[in-house]
């Protein structure tokens, strides 16, 4: 007889994977030898700047990289971030105590609901939102209230529409500007009010910057540690993946309260051994020079304009982003935003990502990444004309 396997009801009550249809459609359009466009991941196309991959190539070379890394990770990575982010800022933090590396910020963000929730403690999660944040607190034990994320209220929660209740028996709120997918960006007087809520009501925020050096047309997007108090309630994430096209490297850092980057510290030692010290030279290298950035933005932008007006050209409502390497579009009157996902798909080999894969307020709208070549971007214009008929 075969082993029974039964799941823990932690792993039942993780979100259903709801691109599992989406990654069969695109696996049998690959194997018929189909022409995709795949405006689906938010993974960068362009390669790591040579000079970091220089130093990996060296760092490697010496064997004392090749043993265990230390929790911390290294002094020089950690003031290379102090720098960087004080540079960026003008926020001073302790490479000492107020800043922890992570292999990916995403590790950080599913890791830092074991150090905070209780079973069935809240933690407060922007909808549509990325993964991670759901998916962390629920395998933490924790249960996830949503914060709706609207049109009309420029993608931002509404703190005063949170129950009460709810607030109160809240210990972590996750918020994410510039937003992935929905594009939104805040401002330091919408991280005011986040911080005052969250002091009211005793929450940790943990911010997730991850874009903040993707902007266009002049802006730049804040740190939440700009916020006076921000640091007594909580820490930001940041992330090499966007910033130096990294997204393999497995790269990233949050900093902020110190006690509560101890308390992550202390989850993540029990469950990995830090960073590879080779990848940890070459990130210091690479927080120490931004200067690829204006090339990078400049790619993004042309896309970005290329996309926005041609479908704002064939009707579509679209806005164009401010920051992320994403557009957030209306879908068409009509269809769920799976419906027309799967009809680009299947008939015009164009894969974008549904809305309400990030969550029910995700409805309505598409997700196109824009890590696609401009040529392919016109080509997949051409097609979506077609689609107009
Ligand atoms: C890409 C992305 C990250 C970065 O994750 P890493 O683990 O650092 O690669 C974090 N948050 C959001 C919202 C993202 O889109």
């Amino acid at each position: 007889m075969g082993l029974k396997i039964n799941t823990a009801d932690r792993f039942k009550k993780l979100p259903p994977y709801l691109f599992a249809q989406l990654d069969e459609l695109k696996k049998e359009a690959l194997a018929k030898g189909k022409d995709l466009i795949d405006f689906g991941i938010g993974d960068p196309d362009i390669p790591t700047p040579e000079h970091i991959i220089e130093r990996l190539y060296e760092a490697v070379q010496d064997p004392e990289t090749h043993r265990y890394p230390t929790n911390f990770g290294l002094m020089q990575l950690r003031q290379a971030a102090a720098k960087w982010y004080e540079g960026r800022f003008g926020v001073e933090v302790d490479p000492n105590t107020e800043i922890l590396p992570l292999i990916g910020s995403k590790e950080g963000i599913s890791h830092i609901p074991l150090a905070f929730l209780n079973p069935g403690d809240v933690a407060l999660v922007p909808d549509p939102c990325y993964p991670p944040y759901k998916s962390g607190t629920i395998l933490a034990g924790g249960v996830p209230y949503l914060m709706p994320l609207l049109e009309a209220n420029n993608f931002l929660p509404v703190f005063k529409d949170i129950d009460r209740q709810v607030a109160r028996q809240a210990k972590l709120m996750f918020l994410n500007y510039p937003n992935n997918p929905t594009t939104a960006t805040a401002s330091k007087e919408f991280f005011e009010e986040a911080v005052k809520f969250a002091r009211d009501n005793n929450i940790i925020i943990c911010h997730d910057a991850a874009y903040s050096e993707i902007a266009f047309d002049g802006y730049k997007p804040v740190s939440f540690l700009e916020v006076d108090g921000a640091k007594e309630i909580g820490i930001e994430f940041h992330s090499l993946s966007k910033t130096y096209n990294m997204t393999g490297w497995r790269m990233g850092f949050a900093l902020g309260n110190k006690k509560v980057i101890n308390c992550l510290a202390q989850v993540k030692s029990h469950i990995d051994s830090g960073i590879f010290r080779a990848v940890q030279f070459a990130g210091i290298v690479a927080l120490s020079n931004t200067d690829h950035l204006a090339e990078l933005l400049s790619i993004y932008k042309e896309r970005r304009d290329l996309l926005v007006e041609g479908l704002k050209g064939l009707g579509w409502n679209i806005n164009k982003p401010k920051a992320t390497f994403y557009v957030w579009a209306s879908v068409l009157s009509g269809y769920t935003s799976m419906e027309l996902s799967k009809i680009l798909l299947d008939k015009y080999g164009i894969v974008v990502t549904p809305g309400v894969g990030f969550g029910q307020n995700g409805e309505g709208f598409i997700r196109f990444a824009l890590t696609v070549s401009v040529g392919r971007i016109k080509e997949s214009m051409e097609r979506i004309k077609k689609f107009h008929g």
